[in-house]
C-alpha cells in the first residue's frame, strides 16, 4: 500500500484544507483519497463515496468539495465535528470488492482518527462493517434502538431523508405560505437511499411526486407507490412542479440547467448542488428559493453523532427538526440582506468553526 500526501493548493476547490492523502493498493485494487478540511470543532467526519470518476483530478475535486461541505454542515448543525471525506475511484455496482474495502480500512486507520469514515453514495452499512474490521474510525454501523423498542441499522440515510423532508416543508412554507403538502408537486432526481425515502414521506403527506434515476430498478421500486410517477432522466428538472429535489450527485445546477428549472423551490439531499458559488446569485435573480445543501441534508451527520455517543431517538428527531428552523432563519436573513441563501449559510458556519484559523497538524 502506498500513501502519499498531495499538494492540492492549485485546485480551484482547495480551501485551506489541512491535508489530502492518496492511497493506491494493487492487491486490494484500491485507488482512494481522504481529504481533511478543518478540525477546529472536532475530528473530521464524513462519508466514503465510491464512484467511477473519469480521472484522478475529478476525484480530488470531489473530495475537496465534499470534505469542505462537511465542515460547514457540522458547524451549521451545531455538532462538535470537523469536515473530512473519502472517495474511492471504482464503479460501486461492478468493481467494489471486499479486498478493496479492507484496504480502505487500513488507509483510514493509518491516520489515527484524524478522519472518521461513514456511508455515502456507493457504500452501504455492510461495506462500512468490512472497513470497520480494520479500523475503529468508522461510524454509521451500530444498530440503534428506536422509541418503540425496535432496532434499525446504523445507516444514516433514513435520518438524512427525514431532515430533507423537514427542510423541504420549511422551504415550501416560506415560499408558498403553508407547509401543507397536499397537492404539492415535487420532482426528485435520484431515488437511492435518500431519494426513495424522501419520496415516501412526500406521498404520505399528500404530495404528487415525479422521479428519475439512471438506475432503472431504483425507479421501478419506488414508483410502485401511489402518486409516484417515473419520468425521463433528461426531463426531471424541467417539469412544471413546485419543488425540484436533487438527490443524486452534486454539481447539477449550472448556467445551462438553471433556466430549465421551473420549480420555485430547490430543496434536496445532494451535496454540492451548485456547480460553483456564482450560481447562487443567478438563483436569486431567477427568483428561486434554494435550501443550502449542507443545511438541509444534515440529518445523517446528526444521526451519526448521536450514534457515536448516546443514541436517544427523541433527541435525534428533535435535533433534525431544527433544520426547518435554521432554514427559516437563513431565508429571512437572505431576504433582508439581498444575499443568496448559501452565502448567508456560509457566513454563519464560518463564524462557528473559525474559518480564519485552520488547524494544520494532522496526527
Ligand atoms: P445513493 O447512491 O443511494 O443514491 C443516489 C442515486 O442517484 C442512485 O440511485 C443513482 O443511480 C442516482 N443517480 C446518479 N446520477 C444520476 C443522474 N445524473 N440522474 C439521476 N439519478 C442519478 O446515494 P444517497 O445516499 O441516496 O445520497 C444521495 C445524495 O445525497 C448524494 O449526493 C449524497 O452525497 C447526499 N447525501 C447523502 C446522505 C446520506 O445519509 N446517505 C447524507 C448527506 C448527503
Amino acid at each position: 500500500m502506498k500513501i502519499s500526501r498531495l499538494n492540492t493548493s492549485t485546485f480551484k476547490d482547495f480551501d485551506d484544507h489541512e491535508q489530502v492523502l492518496e492511497c493506491t493498493d494493487k492487491d486490494g485494487g484500491l485507488h482512494a483519497y481522504i481529504a481533511i478540511h478543518n478540525r477546529n470543532l472536532g475530528p473530521a467526519l464524513g462519508g466514503c463515496r465510491i464512484w467511477q470518476y473519469a480521472s484522478s483530478d475529478e476525484a480530488i475535486t470531489d473530495v475537496l468539495r465534499l470534505s469542505r461541505g462537511m465542515t460547514y454542515k457540522s458547524a451549521m448543525a451545531e455538532l462538535p465535528l470537523g469536515g473530512g471525506k473519502a472517495v474511492i475511484i471504482a464503479d460501486p455496482k461492478t468493481q467494489k470488492t471486499k479486498k478493496m474495502l479492507l484496504a480502505m480500512g487500513d488507509f483510514v486507520d493509518s491516520i489515527n482518527g484524524a478522519y472518521i469514515t461513514a456511508e455515502d453514495s456507493g457504500t452501504s452499512v455492510e461495506d462500512l462493517e468490512i472497513i470497520g474490521s480494520r479500523t475503529e474510525y468508522v461510524a454509521g454501523v451500530n444498530r440503534k434502538q428506536l422509541r418503540d423498542g425496535s432496532e434499525v441499522s446504523g445507516d444514516p440515510s433514513p435520518s438524512t431523508a427525514y431532515g430533507v423532508f423537514v427542510g423541504l416543508k420549511a422551504s415550501v412554507k416560506y415560499r408558498f405560505g403553508s407547509e401543507d403538502l397536499t397537492g404539492l408537486k415535487v420532482a426528485i432526481q435520484g431515488v437511492g437511499n435518500v431519494g426513495k425515502r424522501l419520496a415516501r414521506y412526500l406521498v404520505d403527506a399528500g404530495a404528487s411526486v415525479f422521479v428519475a434515476d439512471i438506475y432503472t430498478p431504483a425507479v421501478d421500486d419506488v414508483s410502485k407507490l401511489a402518486n409516484i410517477t417515473p419520468v425521463n432522466l433528461k426531463e426531471i428538472h424541467t417539469l412544471d412542479v413546485d419543488v425540484f429535489a436533487p438527490c443524486a450527485l452534486g454539481g447539477f445546477i449550472t448556467e445551462e440547467t438553471l433556466p430549465e428549472i421551473k420549480a420555485a423551490v430547490i430543496a434536496g439531499a445532494a451535496n454540492n448542488q451548485l456547480a460553483h458559488p456564482g450560481i447562487g446569485e443567478l438563483l436569486v435573480q431567477a427568483g428561486k428559493l434554494y435550501a443550502p445543501d449542507y443545511v438541509i441534508n444534515a440529518g445523517g451527520i446528526i444521526d451519526i453523532f448521536y450514534e457515536r455517543n448516546v443514541y436517544d431517538h427523541n433527541k435525534v428527531t428533535h435535533h433534525i427538526e431544527g433544520i426547518g428552523d435554521t432554514l427559516g432563519e437563513i431565508f429571512v436573513m437572505a431576504r433582508e440582506t439581498g444575499q443568496p441563501t448559501h452565502v448567508i449559510a456560509d457566513k454563519i458556519a464560518e463564524a462557528r468553526f473559525g474559518k480564519k484559523s485552520p488547524c494544520k497538524n494532522v496526527a
